[in-house]
């Protein structure tokens, strides 16, 4: 029995939630689901986004799966301090397209410092957010881009950073990333700037397998990933530490669209796919994976995003239909 803390969040979190646990609960595996509460509804209901109680079910879970939150200006992000306080320092975000073969890297992005180590400071005339990058951080998730390549049998690991206008930041990463690739010599290593790799994953994204970067730069790429992909409703993403996973979409909460039963819940399915992995659940993850791709490739329910006309639920029926 695993014990799963599940956080269905705000808006299309909770609509993109429900669905995937009924997905679950039809595999042949014994889940012990935890519900628990964060982000801006829970903020107006007990004055935090992120109850102690929700970060001590984490800790004291096999895994967490995650919807999504809206940001509150009053609090911290709570994605951002629970990937703190699980020390998820590993976020894998998947950027695979079921119907264009040119499609399909894995971006590692640096989930522990970076621009989002909460360093920002205000002067009255003026306002300074520090951007943290260290060598240990640096190296373990670049030695961690590496050991996924070879896992995953894949040839070539790029960096993405800006080390020519951030020599000191910038440059700790990428010394990191060339001192790490010496240990895998049977793997390509080369680096773009941040700037020449986004325009790179639109004009000849076949040439990447696996890209490695800064906290803020992977969350923009894996955005861009979303418009590659045509909908970040697709999006599947993995916060991976030492003795924890957290498992959520690359989405928000998509206030412009909640409470419409019309999100695609793709990015929620394949990212409790990723958790399966975790879990080593592999045959069952891979079904739903290849569940997924037929769906995609038949092209008959098709949600909005995608399209089409179908509702979250018309997609989630389908996949139970198929299991
Ligand atoms: P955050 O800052 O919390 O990551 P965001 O500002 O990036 O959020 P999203 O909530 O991810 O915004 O939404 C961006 C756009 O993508 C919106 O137009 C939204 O409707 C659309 N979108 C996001 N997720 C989905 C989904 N699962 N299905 C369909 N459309 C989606």
């Amino acid at each position: 029995m695993f014990k799963i803390t599940t956080i269905p969040g705000d808006g299309i979190g909770k609509e993109v939630m429900k669905p995937t646990l009924e997905i679950l609960e039809t595999i042949n595996a014994q889940f012990d689901f935890i519900p628990q509460e964060a982000g801006a509804e829970c903020f107006k209901k007990y004055g935090t986004n992120l109850p102690a109680e929700t970060i001590n079910s984490c800790k004291n879970s096999d895994s967490t799966l995650f919807g999504a939150v809206t940001s509150i200006p009053e609090q911290k992000s709570a994605i951002v301090t629970l990937r703190k306080e699980l020390d998820l320092y590993i976020n894998q975000r998947p950027i695979k397209s079921y119907t264009n073969p040119n499609i399909n890297f894995t971006i590692i992005r640096e989930n522990s410092e970076g621009l989002y180590s909460h360093l920002e400071e205000d002067y009255g005339n003026e306002s300074i957010a520090i951007r943290k990058i260290t060598h240990k951080a640096s190296e373990r998730i670049c030695d961690y881009a590496f050991e996924y390549a070879l896992k995953t049998n894949q040839k070539k690991v790029t960096a993405a950073h800006k080390a020519n206008v951030l020599p000191l930041t910038d440059g700790v990463f990428k010394k990191a990333f060339y001192n790490m690739s010496k240990k895998y010599p049977n793997l390509t290593a080369n680096d773009y700037y941040i700037d020449a790799m986004a325009m790179y994953l639109i004009t000849n994204p076949s040439q990447f397998d696996v890209i490695v970067t800064t906290n803020l730069f992977g969350d923009i790429l894996s955005d861009e990933g979303g418009g590659l992909l045509g909908s970040l409703g697709l999006i599947p993403s993995a916060n991976i530490g030492k003795n924890n996973g957290l498992f959520e979409p690359v989405h928000g909460s998509a206030p412009d669209i909640a409470g419409l039963n019309k999100a695609n819940p793709i990015a929620m399915v394949l990212s409790s796919c990723l958790m399966l992995e975790f879990l080593n659940m592999h045959e069952e993850a891979k079904n739903i994976q290849n569940i997924i791709e037929s769906i995609i490739k038949e092209g008959k329910i098709k949600t909005p995003d995608l399209g089409g006309t179908n509702s979250t639920q018309d997609m989630c029926d389908e996949i139970i239909r198929k299991l």
